[in-house]
């Protein structure tokens, strides 16, 4: 308790001086009742089959609205919410959330969209993600194939504690594995090989220029071959432009993810998206 007033003090005296810190503190301040009350809001991102051309999974991408109407990111938030335990029931709420919208859009008569749910290092902490992930899939009935959790490197690289043994409980229950932000974390092709994830996501920061800069093609290729060498699905986020994607495509890439075709948007909205292109 001593150590805990200590460091509440110095927090307190580091931000007095420090503008950018004040406004931190005062999102640590709001951040609490804000995941108490729930006062956040779950925008979808489409995952496009390159092949088909078909909306064939959503991301969901937490946000948190203000009362001027304005929406925190979560690069502002989600760190805050790791440090401070407030992760746990905000991660779950947010993948009760995208457990409960897919199933509804399956009911809805769109019976093969998936949707990936963000995990954060700091969910594995306690040991509680698996009995978590249950309650979910049990509370909302989603066919667990439909569900597909998205791990960055970090996770799988984490040998010691617990993590494997929660991981393994997880696959146990049905659900869909994918790496994130490939390439800008370990790139361990041993981990890989060893967790055998479902799909490889190859970061934005190797598509955003591809098809202007040529030196992104071999690379993007070569994570596209090794990715496919271990029965994965690849995913390119981050399309941006017709020439990333017609690279792409000639390389093999199987998903597409980027404001080429969406920005994450509300439900409605990825909704419509998705009724468009089924009647299309
Ligand atoms: P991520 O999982 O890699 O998600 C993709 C991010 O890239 C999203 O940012 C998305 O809006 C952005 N993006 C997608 N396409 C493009 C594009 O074409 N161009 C550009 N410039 N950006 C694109 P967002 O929504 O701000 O999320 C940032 C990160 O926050 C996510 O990165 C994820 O790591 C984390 N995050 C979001 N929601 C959650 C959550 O519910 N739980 C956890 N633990 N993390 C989350
Ligand atoms: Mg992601
Ligand atoms: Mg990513
Ligand atoms: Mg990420």
């Amino acid at each position: 308790e001593a150590k805990r007033n200590g460091r509440n003090r110095f927090e307190f005296y580091d931000v007095k001086f420090d503008e950018e810190s004040d406004e931190k503190f005062s999102l640590i301040q709001r951040l609490r009742p804000a995941v108490l009350a729930n006062q956040f809001e779950v925008y979808y991102q489409p995952l496009i089959d390159l092949k088909s051309g078909q909306i064939c999974s959503i991301e969901a991408l937490v946000r948190w609205p203000q009362n001027d109407g304005s929406l925190v990111f979560p690069d502002k938030f989600i760190p805050l919410a790791e440090s401070s335990g407030l992760i746990n029931p905000l991660g779950e709420w947010v993948l009760t959330q995208a457990c409960l919208f897919c199933a509804k859009l399956h009911r809805n008569g769109y019976s093969e969209i998936s949707v990936a749910v963000n995990l954060s290092f700091a969910q594995f902490k306690d040991g509680t993600l698996p009995s978590i992930l249950k309650r979910a899939l049990d509370l909302t009935q989603l066919n667990p194939r439909f569900l597909e959790l998205e791990l960055t490197e970090s996770i799988l690289a984490d040998e010691n504690g617990n993590i494997p043994e929660q991981l393994e409980q997880m696959k146990g229950l049905g659900v869909q594995f994918a790496i994130d932000d490939f390439g800008t974390g370990y790139s361990n092709l041993n981990f890989l090989r060893k967790f055998n994830a479902h799909k490889l996501k190859i970061d934005r920061i190797f598509i955003n220029t591809l098809g202007l800069d040529e030196n992104d093609v071999p690379l993007v290729s070569a994570i596209i071959n090794i990715a496919e060498s271990l029965g994965m699905v690849t995913v390119a986020e981050g399309i941006e432009h017709e020439s990333a994607l017609r690279k792409l495509k000639e390389m093999g890439c199987d998903i597409g993810q980027g404001f080429y075709w969406s920005k994450p948007v509300p439900e409605k909205q990825i909704e419509a998206l998705i009724a468009s292109q089924s009647y299309a």
